[in-house]
């Protein structure tokens, strides 16, 4: 029987049963399963050594990449299609033919790893600056440490440098901040009290927009609205761990935690960000249900997230690939709401540099006062720095100069199309 307009019994036979659906997804599977083999076999690695092997070269260690897990818990030997149907996604296999016929994100990932290491030598000569010093947990954070890591949207990885010590995000986790909001919110509750026009001041300075807003969500003010929406009914504590999860998400499901003495310092020493919830409050800015001082207390929290480089790579990885992690292959966020994140990263992310910034390396990217940059190059892939030195604005010294290297050795500024050719 067919399904066709007028039957009444249509939508009783129109989906085929669970578990012809099954049979169907694993036939799918199957024969990609034998592509892979074949594609290995040409390769020179039909054995699963060679295969874990070339995939890591692209860039895709099994172990950092959570959707080709099931390759570790295949039978050493000889590739096997019926095997990596039962332990790999449609998803993982075609991943991993993709890798194989050399069209992930990067193709070249050895050539395109050493140029990143060159550039990442070049920024270490890079030595001014200061760190920040308002609480002791910054001021005693190694002016030399120096990390960076990449993710592209195809999950493959890369890492140098001091890349595995966890630093507190700071103002980095502000777009993520927005990002939830938004979830939580969506655009028209959260943009009645925030606004998307970048301040031209300080990131702390005392000053709204003329509707009696914080400029944008990039800014202190603006991070401590959005904070504000964030299931304002629930005990702090739990909208904190409702945050992490979700940085934790994105980030492919690395733990996080709150570094205790920066929250303890950043609370201690409070008073411009308490003279910021005065001003809003007075200005009747925050949404009614909010309840201001709670909302500052969760934006330290957010603060004071700990996380290393390669794991901030993952979540600019998320922002390029519009939502969907590269590494899990879970859609984290919505990619509307990616696209008004980066709108506003690209706008208002690198302080009173933005505009600057946008001119000279032209992506979306955010700064923290400890050294933190993450750079999203939309559709490519995200990258993540790590270096205490701030300028005059408050970047990491060396991330603006890995920045500016990296569009001038990669046609990654959003507008590069148009100079090609
Ligand atoms: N905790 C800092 C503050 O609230 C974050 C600022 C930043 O990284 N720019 O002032």
């Amino acid at each position: 029987m067919t399904a066709s307009g007028n039957d009444p019994f249509a939508r009783f036979v129109a989906r085929p049963a669970r578990f012809e659906q099954d049979a169907a997804d694993r036939d799918a599977r199957l024969k990609l399963a034998s592509a892979v083999c074949q594609a290995a076999q040409s390769e020179g690695c039909a054995d699963l050594a060679g295969l874990i092997h070339r995939l890591t070269m692209a860039g895709l260690d099994p172990v950092d990449v959570p959707r080709l897990a099931g390759l570790m818990t295949l039978d050493a030997g000889s590739l096997d299609a019926n095997a990596l149907t039962s332990e790999l996604t449609g998803d993982a296999l075609t991943l991993i033919r993709k890798a194989l016929e050399n069209q992930l994100a990067i193709s070249h990932f050895g050539q395109f790893s050493s140029r990143l290491a060159n550039i990442f030598a070049y920024a270490r000569d890079a030595t001014s600056g200061h760190l920040a010093d308002y609480i002791p947990e910054l001021a005693k954070q190694d002016p030399d440490a120096f990390g960076m890591a990449a993710c592209t949207i195809d999950g493959q990885q890369m890492a140098i440098g001091d890349a595995v010590t966890p630093f507190c995000q700071q103002s980095v986790i502000k777009p993520l901040l927005y990002a939830f909001a938004l979830a939580l919110n969506g655009e028209n509750q959260v943009h009645r009290h925030v606004g998307r026009e970048p301040s031209g001041r300080r990131f702390n300075e005392l000053a709204l927009d003329p509707d009696g807003r914080p400029h944008n969500p990039m800014i202190n003010s603006g991070a401590i609205m959005c904070a504000s929406m964030i299931r304002p009914h629930l005990p702090v504590a739990e909208r904190s761990e409702l945050l992490e999860r979700f940085v934790s998400s994105a980030a492919g499901g690395a733990g996080t935690e709150i570094d205790q003495a920066v929250y303890e310092s950043e609370r201690a020493t409070a008073r411009r960000n308490l003279s910021l919830v005065k001003l809003m409050d007075e200005h009747d800015a925050f949404p009614e249900e909010s309840a201001p001082d709670e909302a500052l207390d969760l934006y330290f929290r957010a603060c004071a997230i700990r996380m290393d480089c390669r794991h901030l790579a993952v979540i600019a990885g998320t922002l390029a690939n519009g939502g969907v992690c590269p590494t899990t292959g879970h859609r984290v966020i919505d990619s509307r709401i990616v696209r008004n994140t980066l709108s506003l990263m690209l706008t208002c992310g690198m302080y009173d540099y933005s505009g600057e910034y946008a001119f000279s390396v032209g992506l979306p990217a955010k700064s923290g006062v400890s050294g933190g940059l993450m750079i999203v190059v939309p559709g490519v892939g995200g990258f993540s720095l790590w270096s205490p030195r701030l300028d005059r604005q408050g970047n990491p010294v060396r991330g603006i100069e890995v920045s500016k290297r990296l569009v001038e050795a990669f046609p990654f500024h959003i507008f590069a199309g148009v100079t090609r050719g």
